[in-house]
């Protein structure tokens, strides 16, 4: 199957599947979406969704957040992984937030990546959910996901899937295709073993269809 094709059916076999698709991250403002999405490497967005309306009630906006210091902070997100550096970068992405930005989240995906505990892919979400800019922000389900159904060949490092998907999905679906890959890789093509007898992409995809 060309790879072409390949793209095409995914997609059209996710709009209409999956017509809505969202970060699953509580949040009501890029401030609070900014803390929730550093807080949420290497851990479950349950698990943030838990511990984020308290940290927000405390912290409402980075002027109080740069205000406070690491030690504080760390009370309120001591049950997320890593939770001291998380702590720290909290703290420090707050005060360049106020120092270099005014206080608003940029929209730039390298002025994005400056702030502490932003590496690109956090800089990718907030540009695509946020500003709606066309990015792909690729974490391990999407990473996964697109070497499984074949949008990406063996892909060896996300930048490389980043590159690949942005090249081959339309601008204006981007945003929603970063959430429609993450979903599937957290509930249907997952790590372990991919459910792949309740998968609808078995037509199309390359790891199904060479087993
Ligand atoms: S068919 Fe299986 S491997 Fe392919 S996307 Fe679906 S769950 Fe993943």
């Amino acid at each position: 199957m060309r790879k072409e094709e390949r793209y095409k059916e995914v997609i059209n076999w996710f709009k209409e599947n999956v017509p809505v698709a969202e970060t699953e991250l509580h949040y009501d403002n890029p401030y609070e979406l900014l803390i929730a999405v550093i807080l949420s490497a290497q851990c479950t967005d349950k698990r943030v969704n838990m511990i984020t309306p308290a940290l927000f009630e405390a912290f409402p906006k980075p002027e109080v957040m740069a205000a406070s210091t690491p030690e504080v902070v760390y009370e309120y997100i001591k049950s997320v992984s890593y939770p001291n550096n998380k702590a720290k970068h909290l703290v420090g992405m707050a005060k360049m937030l106020i120092s270099d930005f005014k206080g608003i989240v940029p929209s730039d995906i390298d002025e994005l990546q400056k702030l502490p505990g932003v590496g690109r892919k956090t800089a990718n979400v907030i540009a695509s959910v946020v500003y709606d800019k066309p990015a792909m922000a690729v974490d391990t389900h999407v990473f996964r996901v697109s070497n499984r159904i074949g949008l990406t060949d063996n892909s060896k490092t996300p930048l490389e899937t980043e590159r690949e998907l942005v090249k081959h999905i339309p601008k204006n679906l981007l945003s929603i295709a970063h959430h429609w890959l993450i979903l599937h890789g957290r509930y249907i093509c997952i790590a372990r073993k991919p459910k792949c007898e309740q998968c609808g992409l078995k037509p199309w995809c390359k790891y199904f269809l060479q087993q």
